[in-house]
């Protein structure tokens, strides 16, 4: 079975394992790249992750997640921006390729969409200095819309490039098959998104019918309504050569399974997306 190409985000086994535990089990499994979370990293202390990510050998091809700027007022969206430059700090000690953005929803007590946009665009236009500074390149994730009002007011591939556009250079995009499935542009944007030289990182995990959780019921690839084969041949062709990261919560189901047996699962179901 082949592993290379292949990362695993640690969401996907963060109910079994500490980040320690889950990058050692990784590398039992022959998985060479991860994803970690802040949080996972935090819970384990930055000096012991970054160790053992590297006597591991692991690459890292993200860190989740910065982002998160609407805020109901300036100190708030200030935090914010300070949040988000510790994490450019964190991405860039543990050797991150990327720092994923999920950008934030609407502010406490707003309806005000358009401006929840404009203060993600003001937030990270506040953060790049220090993320050029970094070496660190941004990568915005956009979210289904089903999560627009608290985790992304960034929805479609086509508005996150627009938003990068705009930017500038070291801002990318994040491309979750899960997030951006259904959209008829997404074979469109995908070339676009190669041609900019903007695809940062490829996200996989299915979608289920029926959906039991908006959050927490993401299925394995193959188990649910994603043509995965189709969409990784777009991002092929559009040139992109990092790694396809299987990045999964599952309250329900995966999360409550053996996390060796959550991995086997991931690196058989990762050559049947790329066997075609
Ligand atoms: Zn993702």
């Amino acid at each position: 079975m082949r592993t290379e190409g292949l990362s695993i985000n640690l969401a996907t086994v963060r109910q079994q394992w500490n980040l320690v535990e889950a990058v050692e089990a990784c590398a039992r499994h022959g998985i060479t790249c991860i994803d970690p979370w802040r949080d996972q990293v935090a819970a384990v202390g930055l000096d012991t992750a970054v160790k053992v990510i590297k006597d591991n050998g692991m690459r890292v091809s993200g860190l989740c997640r910065g982002g998160m700027f609407p805020a109901a007022d300036a100190a708030g969206r200030q935090a914010a921006i300070a949040d988000n430059k510790r994490a450019v700090d964190e991405a860039a000690a543990l050797g991150a390729e990327c720092l994923v953005l999920v950008v934030g929803g609407l502010p406490q007590g707003s309806r005000d969409i358009g401006a929840a946009r404009h203060m993600v665009l003001d937030g990270m236009a506040a953060l790049l200095p220090h993320a050029r500074a970094s070496k660190m390149p941004l990568a915005i994730e956009p979210l289904h819309p089903m999560y627009a009002g608290d985790r992304a007011c960034v929805n479609t591939l086509k508005q996150a490039l627009d938003m990068a556009g705009q930017l500038g250079g070291d801002v990318g995009v994040a491309i979750d098959a899960y997030h951006v499935w259904w959209d008829p542009e997404l074979e469109t944007q995908i070339a676009r998104a190669g041609a900019e030289k903007r695809i940062l990182g490829y996200h996989i995990c299915d979608w289920l019918v029926p959906t039991r959780d908006l959050l927490l019921d993401r299925g394995m690839p193959g188990d649910g309504v994603i043509d995965l084969p189709r969409i990784s041949g777009w991002i092929e062709k559009a040139g992109y050569k990092g790694h396809t990261e299987i990045e999964i919560f599952s309250a329900q189901d995966w999360w409550t399974r053996p996390g060796d047996e959550v991995l086997k699962t991931c690196i058989e179901r990762y050559n049947d997306t790329f066997a075609a």
